[in-house]
């Protein structure tokens, strides 16, 4: 029997962490969210955030993924959030890779969790802890439905010309090696919003959506689809991130292992993806807010790594132009994205030509919606993501009643 209200948790699950939201659907309504970071370490933290701003938190060992969601659902009663197990009627996880094959949202049975473990192969930071994530949470409500959402099914649009490497063609074919791009579900988001906010339907809409925080990724979306992103194969790939090196040149690779005798390739690549990027080149940090405050101290490479990348995300947003023959807004979302006033600025210089112009007194700290001025010929938006209402939103429409 179906009820008027249903509780579902939007799920996030890191090798280490646990990061949920629970929801009263359709309402959309956040009851609870929190996190348990440490997972398997000494001194895991555990928080609720409820109520009107109340926070619970406790610093305890929680040695597995398992405890971590009987000690959440045990909490929730003791907070009196919910009043048993049973109230719970759905849970969403996010996964990152979904390859190919996984090409929406599914409801997870014994075949689909394989797929997404045997898919570690193309994320394996993370497809393992996704997984590990969804078993805990079988074992503990075995009976209600369980979805995984993923990062890579938005992208699923892209034409062959644009996924494709121009590499001999076997490899994409016995291997895979293409492009499966990511933050799809953030892309998606931010792409319904803007149709709501621009008032018009998503299928006559061409849009370029920024997703910028830690991880960056620029897509080109053209009447509701993905043609096009900027990640790859891998999150690597693309615009300059706070860690990441984004797209570089793989002569680099057997060059710097000549010249600093690093003798493995995967250490290599741990630089272009851990230590590159923002903290690379500032040699400072790789939080954003960081670089700012440096630059504003007049310190020469905060300057430099602060330049380099808004000036790659505006080639990403001009080659998108291009693909798309224009676009009538270009969206701004994630950490930085939503947050920064002056990075939004710094990319937007001087892009009057394609019919950018930002409205400095709309372009604040926390402003949302059109930052653009009237006459502006492409709008641009400021809109905070929200990817676990797409996630709470699928266990919804995927819920068996
Ligand atoms: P993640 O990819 O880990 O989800 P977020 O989307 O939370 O990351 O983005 C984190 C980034 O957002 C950091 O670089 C942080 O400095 C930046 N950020 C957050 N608030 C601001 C702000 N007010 N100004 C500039 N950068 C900000």
């Amino acid at each position: 029997m179906s009820k008027a209200f249903s509780k579902i948790m939007a799920i996030n699950a890191g090798s280490s962490s646990l990061k949920w939201q629970l929801y009263s659907m359709p309402k959309e309504i956040v009851l609870a969210k929190g996190m348990v970071e440490r997972i398997g370490l000494p001194n895991s933290i555990f928080t609720v955030k409820y109520g009107k701003g109340e926070k619970f938190e406790k610093i305890l060992d929680i040695p597995s993924h398992e405890l971590a969601v009987q000690m959440l659902l045990d909490e929730l009663i003791s907070l009196k959030i919910i009043s048993s197990y049973e109230e719970i009627e759905g849970v969403g996880h996010r996964v990152v890779a979904g390859g190919e094959a996984l090409k929406k949202s599914v409801v997870i049975n014994e075949e689909v969790l394989k797929e997404i473990e045997n898919l570690a192969e193309l994320a394996p930071l993370h497809n393992p802890a996704n997984a590990q994530g969804i078993k805990a949470f079988q074992k503990i409500l075995p009976k209600i439905t369980a979805v995984a959402v993923f990062d890579t099914a938005f992208h699923t649009t892209m034409p062959a010309k644009n996924y494709l490497y121009p590499l001999p063609k076997k490899y994409y074919e016995d291997y895979g090696a293409r492009k499966y791009g990511a933050h799809g579900t953030s892309h998606f988001y931010v792409t319904q919003k803007a149709a709501e906010i621009l008032g018009k339907p998503v299928e006559k809409l061409k849009l370029i959506t920024c997703h910028i925080g830690n991880g960056a990724s620029i897509t080109a979306v053209k009447y509701g689809q993905s043609v096009d992103t900027s990640m790859g194969f891998t999150p690597i790939a693309g615009v300059m991130m706070g860690t990441r090196t984004g797209d570089i040149d793989p002569s680099l690779i057997p060059y710097l292992m000549e010249k600093t005798g690093i003798s493995s390739v995967q250490e290599i690549i741990n630089i272009f993806n851990k230590k590159s990027g923002l903290l690379g080149v500032s040699e400072i940090s790789s939080d954003m807010r960081d670089i700012i405050a440096a630059r504003k101290e007049g310190n020469e490479k905060a300057l430099l790594a602060f330049n380099m990348y808004a000036n790659r995300i505006k080639k990403y947003i001009g080659q998108y132009f291009a693909l798309l023959n224009g676009a009538d807004a270009v969206i701004f979302t994630a950490g930085i994205g939503e947050n920064s006033d002056i990075v939004r600025s710094k990319i937007l210089e001087e892009m009057d030509w394609f019919g950018l112009e930002v409205d400095e007194s709309k372009n604040f700290p926390g402003a949302e919606g059109i930052i653009s001025t009237l006459s502006s010929k492409v709008k641009i938006l400021v809109i905070p993501t929200d990817e676990e209402l797409v996630i709470a939103r699928d266990v919804e429409r995927l819920r068996v009643f």
